[in-house]
């Protein structure tokens, strides 16, 4: 039995499909059914060739894609229940961490397994034994130990997809953070990301949300995922003007948090302006390397700021995720997240329409393509 996996031919380009012997799970670990993948805008990057310091000048033999879900094909020997101790069986629907703290070191003792020094990543590299080590592809192979979670039965496929990166990724960072009842959060970018954001600080229970984007439509999706003032960069073009807004709607006392989604390291100095004495920056946006910002160091000490970055997550954030979906599934429009799906065959295609989606050039339905490994 084989299956496909996606392989870059060049940066900007095409893909082609590869056919690999389907692999027999170790004891400890899973083979997952692929039907699911979402094409995230970590993965534009990658595509686009802006990532070429870490993939190389050009993409050889490049396979990748993080946000997945799936259902279990073949467990390995030992493996009954999943990360929170439900049982396991054939068949399952499940959500599964793209990265492999090693739960063993100092770091990962003190309940920070998300910054885990050690974490293992996913081999990049088409053709490499178990061969479905990314999400653009008929299967994906948890090593042992990995960890994986059932998704409820509410929750679709589509709206699990992005659960293992942008949600649980929000739900870390706004965690860490210390967002709390009664807080301003003040997101930057209202892409997927952002969106999750908007969502996920309510449901933390934020008494304020305000949201600042260059897209009209995407303000007005950051509203019915519960923003309560959505801030245009057509209204207030300088960074002046949209931090007097935040100030203005804070009674001049600046957000409690303000999250950065952006990924561009103009927004930072601004966000930081935002925030009240004692508050507390996220940075999750920048991902692509040379975001530099300059700052005065003594602002930060006057006004006693916490600075939070948050790549990966800890385990406990995925299930967490899939939590949030099960309560919120039926009242926030997630499926409005995903605009198009498309079958693997057309991997290529998903990645251009991504492209153009992320430039803004979308009506209503804004944000992601997806990939659907089963029709
Ligand atoms: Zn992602
Ligand atoms: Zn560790």
């Amino acid at each position: 039995m084989t299956g496909r996996v996606a392989v870059l031919k060049a940066y900007g380009g095409d893909f082609e499909l590869r056919e690999y012997p389907v692999p027999d799970p170790e004891p400890g670990a899973v083979l997952v059914r692929l039907s699911r993948a979402g094409v995230c805008g970590s993965d534009l990057h990658i595509w686009r060739g802006e990532m070429k310091e870490v993939y190389g000048a050009l993409p050889r033999d490049l396979t990748f894609g993080h946000e997945m879900c799936g259902r279990v094909a073949r467990l390995g020997a030992g493996v009954t229940v999943d990360s929170a101790g439900q049982p396991l069986q054939e068949g399952d629907r499940v959500a599964f961490l793209y990265f492999f703290p090693c739960g063993r070191c100092r770091v990962c003792l003190r309940d920070e397994m998300g910054s885990c020094p050690r974490k293992g990543r996913a081999n990049r590299v088409a053709g490499t034994p178990p061969y479905f080590n990314n999400a653009y592809g008929d299967y994906y192979y948890l090593r042992p130990g990995g960890f994986l979670f059932r998704i409820p039965d509410e929750v679709s496929d589509d709206v699990a997809t992005p659960a293992n990166c942008a949600l649980a990724q929000v739900i870390y960072g706004l965690t860490r953070a210390g967002v709390r009842q009664g807080d301003t959060v003040v997101v930057q970018g209202a892409g997927g990301l952002g969106l999750n954001a908007v969502a996920v600080a309510r449901d933390m229970g934020a008494d304020r949300v305000i949201v600042l984007d260059r897209l009209a439509a995407r303000l007005e999706l950051a509203r019915a995922f519960g923003a309560d003032h959505a801030l245009g960069l057509a209204d207030l073009p300088t960074p002046e003007q949209r931090i007097a807004a935040v100030m203005d709607l804070t009674g001049g006392f600046g957000a409690d948090v303000v999250a950065d989604f952006v990924g561009y390291p103009e927004v930072v100095p601004e966000g930081l302006k935002m925030l009240r004495s004692g508050g507390c920056y996220v940075e999750i946006g920048s991902i692509a390397p040379g975001n530099v910002f300059s700052y005065d160091a003594t602002a930060l000490v006057r006004g006693n700021t916490r600075l939070v970055g948050a790549s990966n997550y800890s385990p406990w954030a995925l299930d967490e995720a899939l939590k949030f979906l099960r309560r919120t599934v039926g009242t926030l429009p997630f499926d409005r997240l995903v605009s198009h799906v498309f079958p693997l065959a057309h991997v290529s295609q998903a990645f251009q329409q991504a492209d153009w989606l992320q430039r803004g050039g979308a009506g209503l339905r804004i944000s992601r393509a997806a990939l659907s490994m089963v029709d």
